[in-house]
């Protein structure tokens, strides 16, 4: 059987592996049996689900991103935005028929000497026909809005979700966290509002505004040109200060929640350090502050909004009472009927309706705009690290590492890591020591690469890594982190992290090899007993003995290793060394020593020094040259006698 099944993965269940969600508490135990016949009948009910097609590949479909705005992410589906559009015209020209069959009725159906009820009985009829006619386009507008923005937004979260994949870790941490949750979230949640029905109500109250105002002309030029030419130009200032004063508050509104959710989330994720160092109060200060920032930009934005909306009202006011005093006056002179002037209050009446919903519109608008320029920003990030268009696949290696005259900064002008020269054979193990901050993950990183080198060059049996595939490098490489890192899902999930088609044997030969069988065995639910908190629940020691087993289980031909710096007992030490040196066995390792207890098992160690390598060599002639490592190792000796002395 192929594991994969995971928490969740009961009898019935399909094999889900990482993808699946998993559950907190007990494992699945399958579906009662007095409610099996109601499962049967929801799923029968429930939508085929269309698998949406996905390809991934190391580099982006350079157009496809570059060119993501609102219209091409709906041009994808121009047959329901064709719908959409027309269900628009019907709604906006047949919904304002009503004010023209009320003027008819006044004045062929009621005025003196035009006295015929069946005229009044069809304009009746036909006003009804009008609304029913509008109603039911109105409905399927709504629906095929929906269904257009459930699409764009699957594909946008998709899209992006895939880019934040590809980006190199520079990015992610240089980012906050939270400014990331809060693109995937609020932005694509912004987005969703416009597309549902913020475009579509602009698109109708807009195209309304226009069919209004040719009505209006053809009606009577002379009043509609008085009543617009009046208030137009003051609609229009109040608009372009509505616009710029909008959309500084909505900046702000955005980048307000953007702080809240970044503040949030490393709160959530500092919660241990947090509480062991007393902070609670100082963290709940911090937050209010952040909280108020956003909390003022809403107050702001609500101020705007509300001397816009009540202003634009009163001008619609203002036009209905010149409109009453010139129309009157043309209805006294016969210059104009009065089911004209009756269809013209009517229509200005509608006239600023739109307006109204312009405005609310408007923001919905300007945010779903914004949002998507937030968004195009972070798929245009490129990765730093870039795989090149010809890129090859790398053949099966052996194992040869060379730094070549390797130089590195994070920033420019500040390098981390000078003129580094090392070769590394085969199957050999290799341990970095030296003091933090010297720069030994660093040189890791760019084994995997993390990173790309600043100057010279990084090789696996003679390949610079930039001329080789991503994917083929990294399908040979393994590392271990410092602090191992456990996904939701199951333990077994976990280990067979790298390689998911493994099969339950394979995954407890890799248990038995690095010693974790009895600490799988104790669990209560073995290899399927879920992963809690990114194994919070688990003890240092058994998190790295997993991290192992994984990084067993890749076979790797190549292992980066960064000795987690947690004290151990003597117990687990012993153990996770064991593992070690299951793990080490015919590959070659880069080992990230802190322990020289570690170190020594290495065939050579080289020490690093504020980005140099400056020795290099087996422990015992380390010890003989009397240099740097030596005077490691004798503080090292030092320390050991002291504690032996004081045992406490
Ligand atoms: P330790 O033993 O404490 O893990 P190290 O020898 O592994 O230390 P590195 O992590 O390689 O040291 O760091 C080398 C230098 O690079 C340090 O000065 C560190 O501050 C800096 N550095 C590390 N990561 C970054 C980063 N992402 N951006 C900028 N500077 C960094």
């Amino acid at each position: 059987m192929t594991w994969g099944g995971g928490f969740g993965g009961g009898p019935g269940g399909a094999p889900g592996g990482f993808g699946r969600p998993s559950a907190p508490g007990l494992p699945f135990a399958g579906i009662p049996s007095e409610l099996q016949s109601g499962v049967d009948r929801l799923l029968k009910s429930e939508p085929e689900q269309v698998p949406s097609e996905l390809h991934f590949a190391q580099r982006a479909d350079e157009g496809e991103l570059r060119r993501m705005s609102l219209w091409t992410l709906l041009a994808k589906y121009p047959g329901m935005l064709a719908l959409s559009a027309l269900l628009i015209v019907v709604i906006s020209v047949v919904g304002q028929l009503g004010p023209k069959l009320t003027e008819i009725a006044i004045n062929d159906g009621m005025s003196p000497g035009h006295l015929h009820f069946s005229v009044v009985v069809w304009m009746a009829a036909a006003y009804l026909v009008c609304v029913a006619v509008t109603a039911v386009a109105q409905s399927f507008q709504v629906m095929v809005s929906g269904r257009i923005a459930a699409w764009v937004m699957n594909d946008l979260r998709v899209k992006v979700f895939a880019h934040l994949q590809r980006l190199s870790l520079s990015f992610f941490t240089e980012e906050k966290a939270g400014v990331i949750m809060s693109r995937m979230t609020s932005d694509i949640e912004n987005l969703q509002q416009l597309l549902q029905d913020g475009l579509s109500q602009l698109a109708i109250q807009g195209l309304t505004m226009i069919v209004i105002s040719v009505i209006l002309f053809t009606t009577n030029v002379t009043l509609a040109a008085i009543t617009l030419l009046l208030i137009v130009p003051a609609l229009v200032g109040a608009s372009i200060w509505f616009t710029r004063a909008s959309e500084q508050g909505y900046e702000r509104v955005r980048d307000g929640i953007a702080n809240v959710l970044a503040d949030l989330s490393e709160s959530l994720h500092g919660v241990r350090i947090v509480t062991a160092h007393n902070r609670q109060r100082h963290n709940v200060v911090h937050h209010r502050n952040v909280v108020h920032d956003y909390r003022t930009a809403n107050n702001y934005t609500g101020r705007v909004n509300a001397i816009y909306g009540p202003g634009t009202q009163a001008l619609g006011i203002l036009g209905q009472a010149v409109l009453l005093g010139i129309g009157g006056e043309m209805v006294l002179h016969h210059t104009l009927s009065l089911g004209a002037l009756t269809a013209f209050f009517l229509y200005l009446n509608r006239f600023f309706q739109p307006i109204q919903l312009l405005v609310q519109q408007y923001n919905t608008y300007q945010q779903g705009q914004s949002s998507i320029i937030k968004l195009r920003g972070l798929v245009d990030t490129d990765p730093e690290v870039m795989e090149s268009p010809n890129a090859e696949v790398l053949p099966e290696i052996n194992g040869a590492i060379g730094f070549e005259h390797l130089s590195f900064g994070y920033r420019p002008g500040r390098l981390v890591l000078e003129d580094i020269n090392l070769v590394i054979a085969p199957g050999e193990t290799i341990a970095f020591v030296g003091p933090t901050g010297a720069g030994k993950s660093t040189l890791a990183k760019l084994v995997t690469r993390f990173y790309d080198p600043t100057d010279g060059r990084v090789t696996i049996d003679g390949h610079d890594l930039r001329d080789v595939t991503m994917f083929s490098l990294r399908s040979q490489l393994g590392v271990v982190p410092q602090e191992p890192f456990l996904f939701a899902g199951t333990i077994g999930d976990n280990i067979a992290f790298a390689r998911p088609e493994s099969t339950d044997d394979e995954i407890w030969e890799a248990v038995e090899r690095v010693g974790l069988t009895d600490v799988i065995e104790r669990m209560p639910h073995g290899l399927k007993t879920p992963v809690h908190e990114r194994g919070q629940t688990l003890s240092s020691g058994e998190r790295q003995l997993i991290a192992l087993a994984r990084a067993f289980l890749a076979h790797p031909r190549v292992l980066v290793l960064d000795e987690a710096t947690s004290n151990l007992d003597l117990q687990s030490e012993t153990k996770i060394e064991a593992a070690l040196d299951v793990l080490l066995e015919n590959r070659t390792a880069i080992l990230i020593a802190h322990r020289l207890s570690t170190a020594m098992r290495a065939d050579r160690i080289a020490v690093v020094d504020h980005g140099r390598i400056i020795e290099v060599g087996h422990h015992d002639d380390l010890v003989q040259k009397g240099g740097r490592y030596a005077d490691m190792y004798a503080t090292w000796i030092q320390q050991l006698a002291q504690s032996d002395s004081h045992p406490d």
